[in-house]
């Protein structure tokens, strides 16, 4: 089956892998519907890498699929269900997933070298350190695999793990009916991001994004003001639509814009950093955070959320499909990662076209 193989920095080839077989009774062979590309996955691919993955292994870690066998002690799921799968479950065992904190488990990021010694303990991610989706077939154990019902388009539960990452995410925030929401990036995250502060009950949300085809799309996810920061005064806008207050909530979903939410949220405003560089090292203005008593959280992997993010995209209370711009076939993996890097369309989705 033609696979995605990453070869190390700046390196993938497109070739033949041998199909799985269900080797343990709790194991689910999964026929790959949808893959979404993700901003990690550009990480990967640059020379020099902003993030680290294993060469060797098949990447993609969104994705939907269909259960294609199962072992014999899953009674769960059948053959013909769709899917959608946590790519890096929490171990269960270390000491953060014994103390409820297993986003933090110490068996999920790989040792891959010098550059990131801050991922250190033993591979886990699918996708990332271990074979993943883009592929035709894939296996992978039963608890790592949520149904949804069968009319959920697959192109729509392909962004089932970036959801999962910012439900969890923005519900530290603990939005209330009636507060007012910033959003930094119309990104695919920061889109979800957008129509998440909708649906939690936000009545003011702005959104901050130098393109003018992704302020068009926050505008479809919940945004109430779109903002384009090269041009207008960001901080102007949001005290003009808080009565002078600053926000309550902002969601940094850029990557190196943390001052800047900072600077708009109101006192004992929340900041939720969220957009992901390894690589960044912002400056910040301490008096600020202080004087404020500004709240500050990190957000990243949405562990044990996927029942909630399965729930959530079959209900369609978010406008999913607005998200996700372009489909290509496996073969044009390039194509759609050069569409990426101009820029051009938000969440895009791979699909295999043979099984
Ligand atoms: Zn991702
Ligand atoms: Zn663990």
């Amino acid at each position: 089956m033609k696979s995605i193989v990453f070869m190390g920095p700046g390196k993938f080839v497109y070739e033949d892998r041998q199909k799985p077989e269900i080797k343990n009774p709790d194991d689910v062979l999964l026929k790959v519907l949808g893959v979404g590309i993700c901003g990690t996955d550009l990480h990967i691919l640059m020379d020099p890498p902003k993030h680290p993955a294993k060469p060797g292994i098949i990447l993609g870690h969104e994705y939907s699929a269909e259960v294609a066998e199962v072992g014999s002690a899953v009674t769960r799921l059948k053959p013909g269900d769709k899917v959608i799968v946590d790519p890096h479950p929490p171990c269960g065992q270390c000491e953060n997933c014994r103390s409820d904190r297993p986003g933090m488990c110490t068996e999920l990021y790989g040792t891959v070298g010098k550059e990131f010694p801050q991922y250190s303990g033993h591979a886990n991610t699918r996708g990332i350190f271990q074979d993943g989706a883009l592929t035709s077939y894939t296996r992978v154990p039963a608890s790592s695999v949520f149904k949804v019902k069968k009319e959920t388009p697959f192109q729509v539960a392909a962004l089932a793990e970036p959801l999962s990452c910012t439900s969890c995410a923005i519900a530290k925030l603990n939005i209330k009916p009636g507060d007012t929401v910033c959003v930094l990036g119309a990104g695919p995250i920061g889109l979800l991001f957008a129509s998440l502060a909708k649906a939690s009950g936000a009545t003011t949300i702005i959104v901050s994004e130098p393109a003018e085809y992704r302020r068009n799309k926050a505008l479809k996810c919940g945004a109430t003001r779109v903002i384009n920061p090269k041009v207008e005064d960001l901080r102007a806008a949001v005290l003009e639509e808080t009565n002078g207050l600053g926000i309550d909530h902002c969601i940094e979903a850029v990557g190196a814009e943390m001052m800047t939410a900072i600077n708009l949220v109101r006192c004992e405003g929340k900041v939720l950093q969220f957009g992901h560089d390894e690589t960044a090292t912002p400056s910040i203005r301490l008096g600020e955070i202080v004087r404020k008593e500004v709240k500050i959280y990190g957000g990243f992997l949405g562990k044990y959320y996927f029942e909630q993010t399965a729930r959530i995209i079959e209900s369609g209370i978010l406008p999913l499909e607005e998200i996700v711009t372009h489909t290509f076939p496996l073969s044009q993996y390039q194509d759609a990662l050069d569409l990426l890097n101009r820029r051009e369309g938000l969440k895009v989705v791979i699909y295999p076209e043979e099984y």
